[in-house]
């Protein structure tokens, strides 16, 4: 079986995550497709697979004789799909021999235009699946759910020799709850992939140090006609901290590697103001410059408008996994050799946000992120081209079968 037909079959499962739920999983419709996945693992051949009550799946592939030594490698990729747009009712559209043209979403008349979305002019000729515009297509991540099956299925129909793979489906990664609950010992993998990227040759190792900045001002509230020397405006004081920062360092002037401060929540009266940052730093040192620059915006406001006027708390979020990809970097080269077997060229991707392998890497599973070959992720405009599934298996493929050092 082809990695496409199994995305058009998951895809036909609504997953959608909800942010609100507060119980993982966050939707019970999860374990319509963990239920699925879980039957579908044990007829091609897994071993130990298990569904969990908060809605994971495992299962191995056991090492072929005499490939037991090898330290057990896993794949990961959720089955969840992003909140952000209608996931519920899926219905592909497939374009055989995509000309590069325009693409007209059927069920709202919306474009899929190579105008707006570029790589589409690197399928033509491919088998082009879009969504009909009403929902996202759901390939983020179930392209990656049906590419390790595929690739494992392959595997055990070709008797390739490999060492062990541990295998595991989550929830919620669109939520970042995902991995909270994942039982990295259970695994059992030494090291592990998330198959949960875009663009075929796109390979992540790297993503932001995050964290929250809350700035509380306490003001002077005096009558207004009467205050001259003694009132401290709260909301000007914290416009003040703002006016310290750097101005250009905000998420809509960076790209790449550079980081910024996101003002994302302001409140303020005549008694109290409160602001609200996150500040990403691709930098672990630049991140902490980061941190240091606040908290001596703070010690000058406080000089300045008296002690106890400005208070800062940083509350940390989630860290590089860099690293800790760092002291195993034949992860990343063995994926690049993988790629390029299977006919792509790999690029880096510094991610700009956090990833469920980031949270694993510093709970002692190093997991960098390899692509899927989709587009667009999260909105009516996804889109994914059923050969650059086939490469993506082909790669998986390579990694199973290949060295794990
Ligand atoms: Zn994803």
């Amino acid at each position: 079986m082809r990695a496409y037909e199994r995305l058009l079959r998951y895809v036909a499962i609504s997953t959608p995550a909800c942010e609100t739920s507060g119980v993982t999983p966050s939707s019970q419709c999860q374990f319509d497709l963990a239920r699925v996945l879980a039957d579908e693992m044990r007829q091609i051949g897994f071993a130990n697979v298990r569904l969990t009550d908060d809605c994971f799946v495992y299962g191995d592939l056991p090492a072929t004789p005499g490939m037991e030594e090898l330290p057990c490698l896993g794949l990961i990729a959720h089955m969840d799909t992003a909140p952000a747009f209608n996931g519920i009712d899926v219905k592909p559209q497939i374009i055989p021999d995509y000309d590069g043209g325009d693409v007209v979403l059927k069920g709202t008349g919306d474009v899929l235009s190579p105008a707006q979305f570029p790589g589409l002019k690197k399928l033509v000729g491919k088998t082009l699946i879009t969504t009909d515009g009403t929902t996202l297509l759901g390939a983020d991540d179930k392209a990656g759910v049906a590419e390790i099956l595929t690739a494992c299925e392959q595997i055990i129909q070709s008797g390739r020799a490999h060492g062990k793979i541990a295998v595991a489906f989550t929830p919620d990664e669109e939520i970042g709850l995902g991995v909270l609950h994942f039982d990295v010992e259970g695994f059992g993998a030494k090291y592990a992939y998330t198959v949960d990227g875009g663009a075929v040759g796109s390979l992540s190792y790297e993503n932001f140090n995050a964290c929250e900045a809350v700035v509380d001002v306490t003001g002077v509230s005096v009558h207004p006609g009467t205050s001259k020397d003694m009132l401290i405006n709260p909301c000007l004081v914290a416009m003040e901290f703002n006016s310290m920062l750097p101005s250009c360092e905000t998420p809509r002037d960076t790209e790449g590697f550079e980081g910024f401060f996101h003002l994302c929540d302001m409140q303020g009266d005549a008694m109290k103001a409160r602001l609200v940052y996150i500040v990403r730093d691709h930098s672990a040192e630049r991140f902490e410059g980061r941190k240091q620059q606040l908290k001596h915006i703070e010690k000058i406001l406080n000089h300045r408008w008296g002690e106890g006027t400005v208070k800062l708390t940083l509350r940390e979020q989630y860290r590089n996994m860099r690293e800790m990809i760092e002291p195993c970097f034949f992860l990343i080269e063995n994926a690049r050799k993988a790629m390029k077997i299977a006919g792509m060229e790999p690029h880096d991707i510094a991610a700009r946000g956090g990833t469920d392998g980031a949270q694993l890497s510093y709970r002692g599973l190093p997991c960098p992120n390899l692509c899927t070959g989709g587009y667009a992720y999260h909105g009516p405009f996804e889109h994914i081209a059923a050969e650059d599934m086939d490469a993506c298996v082909t790669m998986l493929a390579e990694l199973i079968c290949g060295p794990r050092n």
